[in-house]
C-alpha cells in the first residue's frame, strides 16, 4: 500500500478508536464524520472508525457500520474496524470494511480477564473468521493485533518467545498481518528494535504495525525503534486520545499530530498535512467537550526549518 500511494510510512489513525471507546461521553455520530471526513482531506489514508462490539458493551461503538459507510464513500482512505469475535467480524464485513484488527493478549491471564477467553479459545475464534472471510468476503484483510507483548499488568514480564510463537500460529491460521501493541505501555526502544526485528525475520511481509501507548513517555522513542528494525505502519491517535480501558493506569496513545512531524522531519513520508491535521482537533473538541487533548506540535507548531519529506505540499 505504502509504495502506491507515495509515501514512506502509513500512518493508521485509531483515534476513532482506541480513542473514543476510552472515554465515558459518546461523541454524536454527525460530528464523527465530520471528524472522519476531517482526517481523511488531512491525507490520512488508513483509519479505524470503531469497534464492532456488543453496543451493551460499549455504546459509543454502536455507530460503527454507519461510519464505514460514511466513510467508504472516498477512494483515498483505507477503512478498518476492530473486532473482538466471530459476531462482530460477520457485522464489521456485511458493513464494507476493508480490513479488521482482531486484538489477542500474549499474556493469558490478561486475555482472559479482557475478554474470558483461554487462547485455545482465540485460536478457535480466529479460524472461522478467517474461514467466513475466505468463504464470503475474499478481499477483507485481517490483522491479529497482538497485544500485552511487551509486558502486561498483570503477568508482567512477557517472554519474546511467546510473542513469536502466538505469531507464527496466527500465521498458520490464515491472518494476513501480525502486529505488535504495548497495550500498557511498557515497551522501551532496545525491547521494540529486538522484537519487531525477530518477528520479521520469522513472518517476513506478514509483520503488520507498530501499536504504541505513550503511558511513559516513551512513545516516540519506541516509534523510532521500530523504524530501525523495518516497520513501516504506525499506529497513532489524534490528540492521543486513548488507551486500553481494561488495563488499569494504561492511557493515552502517541500523538498523530507529533508522529507526522518527527516522520516528515525525517525524511519520511506520510501524505499528511500537519495544519489540516491540526485543524481536526476542532470536530474532537466540539464532539467530546471538555476532554483533554495532548500533542506538542499543535501547541509549539512545527518549526521554521521545517519542511516535508519529499518537497512543500
Ligand atoms: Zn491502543
Amino acid at each position: 500500500m505504502n509504495d502506491k500511494n507515495n509515501i514512506d510510512i502509513l500512518i493508521s489513525e485509531v483515534g476513532p478508536r482506541d480513542g473514543l471507546q476510552s472515554v465515558n461521553a459518546a461523541m454524536p455520530t454527525e460530528l464523527k464524520k465530520q471528524w472522519l471526513t476531517a482526517l481523511a482531506d488531512a491525507g490520512l489514508q488508513e483509519i479505524e472508525v470503531g469497534s464492532f462490539v456488543s453496543p451493551k458493551l460499549l455504546p459509543q461503538m454502536a455507530d460503527a457500520a454507519e461510519l464505514v459507510a460514511h466513510l467508504r464513500q472516498r477512494q483515498d482512505v483505507f477503512v478498518t474496524a476492530l473486532v473482538p469475535n466471530l459476531k462482530g467480524a460477520q457485522a464489521a464485513f456485511m458493513a464494507g470494511v476493508q480490513k479488521i484488527t482482531m486484538p489477542i493478549s500474549v499474556s493469558e491471564p490478561h486475555s482472559l480477564a479482557n475478554i474470558r477467553k483461554t487462547h485455545e479459545q482465540v485460536y478457535e475464534e480466529v479460524s472461522s473468521v478467517v474461514a467466513l472471510r475466505n468463504e464470503r468476503f475474499p478481499h477483507v484483510e485481517i490483522e491479529s493485533g497482538l497485544s500485552t507483548v511487551f509486558g502486561c499488568t498483570i503477568q508482567g514480564e512477557v517472554p519474546e518467545y511467546d510473542v513469536i510463537r502466538m505469531a507464527l500460529r496466527m500465521v498458520e491460521l490464515g491472518v494476513d498481518e501480525v502486529g505488535l501493541a504495548d497495550t500498557v505501555g511498557y515497551a522501551n526502544p532496545a525491547q521494540v528494535r529486538r522484537l519487531f526485528t525477530r518477528l520479521r525475520s520469522e513472518i517476513g511481509a506478514k509483520a503488520g504495525s507498530a501499536h504504541f501507548h505513550n503511558t511513559r513517555g516513551q512513545g516516540l522513542a519506541n516509534v523510532v525503534a521500530a523504524l530501525d528494525a523495518g516497520v513501516t505502519i504506525i499506529d497513532a491517535s489524534q490528540g492521543g486520545l486513548g488507551g486500553c480501558p481494561y488495563a488499569p493506569g494504561a492511557s493515552g496513545n502517541i500523538v498523530t499530530e507529533d508522529l507526522v512531524y518527527l516522520l516528515e522531519s525525517m525524511g519520511l513520508r506520510t501524505g499528511v498535512d500537519i495544519d489540516k491535521l491540526v485543524a481536526a482537533r476542532e470536530w474532537l473538541k466540539q464532539g467530546l467537550p471538555g476532554e483533554p487533548l495532548y500533542g506538542f506540535i499543535p501547541d509549539a507548531g512545527v518549526g521554521k526549518n521545517f519542511h516535508y519529506a519529499g518537497g512543500a505540499r
